[in-house]
């Protein structure tokens, strides 16, 4: 299978200070080894970007829109390769593969159409002595830090509106799923990007070679996708310099369901925003708050739709639930299940850590009191804990309760009941009766400490744009 593995600066494909290897998680093994980048190739891709900036920058909107649209073009035409390449690297099964590639591509598409749109503004100002002009140019270089649960999605959110911005870039894909943003630099390669405007570098020491390239005056914006608590280290690191920053951090999603809602269509939409991904979703449902009324039988059909899914390795012909990324995140889980249950929760589902090679945990649901631990925790992976209530307030309180506010969902067959319980609910994104709301159209981000600034929709490329008042004497 043809894979990249060199490092991409300025334009040409580089050896690092080393290599890596990338395991797939679903046998253990390595699938091939990658470059990693010592401080000179860090700072090679920096001066790389800060050399394209000043004429990518320049470049007609029209010429930036058609070399996304083509890469566009490109992605889709192999998106049956690139799908391999994130299930054998991350796990995910290759019908969630296939979902990723298509999501991903789209942001290339809706920024191939947003380059050409940025708006501006005239006006005369209130007492008549000047005419106000509003424009916005690109920030500059950026450094784009991607995690590993959506390999291709993650890192085509943030280059789309970078590129029909003007932006220049430096990319950090997750060590654990560099071969697919590798990949993703080729296509943008073969569409004609420019040399320098994106960088791929995969640091060998992290944490400290991305504090150094904050704090090289050179770079100007951060855009960062990845946990709450990485987050909130490179915002005091972002803070030096004064930095753009834009964060998408983690969740922990209330899934609420009122009493009158369709509880087929509710567990419907419970498969797809709890199993999407196998479980490791920032927009995942991880607390189900269900109506009294209505939990006996949405936890029995639940529970046996999750009992229904094909646990295997991401390439075999119907698997329906993969690998998670490694066995420390597998672990991970394990460990927050096994709390849950220490501390009351009733297993009705798994909840045992299988036997065997490959980072395998099975679909699990777990009803639990609202004090259980395991409401407090973003569970990355197949764990469904059931919690109750009685009121719709009872039902909002128990939601909000959390630090984080990325996405709720909410089922109710009254839509007034249901945007009412939307608006009272922390998040930055709600979904009514439905089980998946991303859409590049759309603006997606978080609340409270899910984040800051939104990607995708008009507002993405705002991300990338520094807005400039020119007053004009009359
Ligand atoms: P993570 O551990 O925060 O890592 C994310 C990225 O940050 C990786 O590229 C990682 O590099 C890098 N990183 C780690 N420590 C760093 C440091 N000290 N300085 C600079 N960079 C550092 O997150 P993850 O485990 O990959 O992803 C899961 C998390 O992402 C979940 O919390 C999930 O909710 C969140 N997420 C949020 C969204 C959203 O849109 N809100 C979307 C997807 C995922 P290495 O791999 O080299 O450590």
């Amino acid at each position: 299978m043809e894979l990249k593995t060199d490092l991409y600066i300025d334009g040409a494909w580089v050896k690092g200070n080393g290599t890596i290897p990338v395991i797939d998680p679903s046998t253990g093994s390595a699938i091939c080894e990658v470059a990693t980048a010592g401080d000179s190739e860090c700072e090679a891709a920096i001066s790389a970007a800060h050399r394209a900036f000043p004429s990518w920058a320049k470049t007609a909107p029209r010429v930036r829109s058609e070399i996304l649209r083509k890469a566009f073009e490109i992605m889709v035409a192999e998106s049956d390769h690139l799908a391999k390449i994130v299930s054998m690297e991350n796990g995910k099964v290759l019908t969630d593969a296939k979902g990723e590639i298509a999501y991903a591509a789209e942001f290339f598409r809706w920024f191939a159409e947003e380059a050409v749109r940025t708006p501006g503004d005239f006006r005369s100002s209130p007492s008549g002595d000047k005419r106000i002009l509003v424009t916005h140019q690109p920030i500059g270089v950026s450094l784009l830090i991607t995690p590993w649960n959506f390999p291709a999605a993650m890192a085509t959110r943030k280059i789309g509106p970078a590129i029909a911005a003007g932006c220049t870039m430096i990319l950090k894909p997750a060590t654990e799923t560099p071969l697919t943003a590798l990949w993703i630099v080729d296509i943008l390669h073969r569409a004609g990007l420019p040399k320098g405007v994106i960088n791929l570098v995969l640091p060998s020491k992290t944490g400290a070679m991305i504090s150094k390239m904050l704090h090289d005056p050179r770079v100007r914006n951060l855009s960062f996708t990845g946990s709450t608590e990485v987050g909130r280290t490179l915002l005091k690191e972002s803070a030096d310099l004064v930095l753009r920053t834009s964060m998408e951090l983690g969740g922990n999603a209330p899934f609420v369901v009122l009493d009158d809602a369709d509880i087929d269509q509710a567990v419907a939409g419970a498969m797809i925003a709890k199993m999407r991904n196998g479980g490791a979703a920032c927009t995942a449902a991880n607390r189900f708050i269900v109506a009294n009324k209505v939990a006996a039988e949405f936890t029995t059909k639940f529970t046996a739709a999750m009992g229904a899914l094909k646990v295997a390795p991401g390439l075999d012909a119907g698997a329906q639930l993969g690998a998670s990324v490694s066995l420390k995140e597998r672990n991970k889980i394990a460990e927050l299940v096994d709390a849950a249950v220490a501390a009351g929760g009733e297993l009705k589902l798994g909840g045992k850590t299988p036997d065997g090679v490959g980072a395998f945990y099975p679909a699990t649901v777990i009803s639990v009191k609202k004090e259980n631990p395991i409401l407090r925790n973003e569970v990355f992976g197949p764990v469904a804990p059931i919690v109750t209530f009685d009121t719709d307030e009872e039902a909002i309180a128990l939601a909000n309760d959390t630090e984080y506010g990325l996405i709720s969902y909410v089922y109710s067959s009254d839509l007034k009941r249901a945007i009412r319980t939307a608006e009272a609910l922390e998040a930055g994104m709600v979904a009514i009766n439905r089980g998946v709301i991303s859409d590049p159209a759309a603006p997606f981000g978080g609340v409270k400490q899910s984040g800051l600034g939104r990607e995708g929709g008009f507002v993405g490329i705002h991300e990338f744009l520094e807005t400039k008042y020119i007053g004009v004497e009359i």
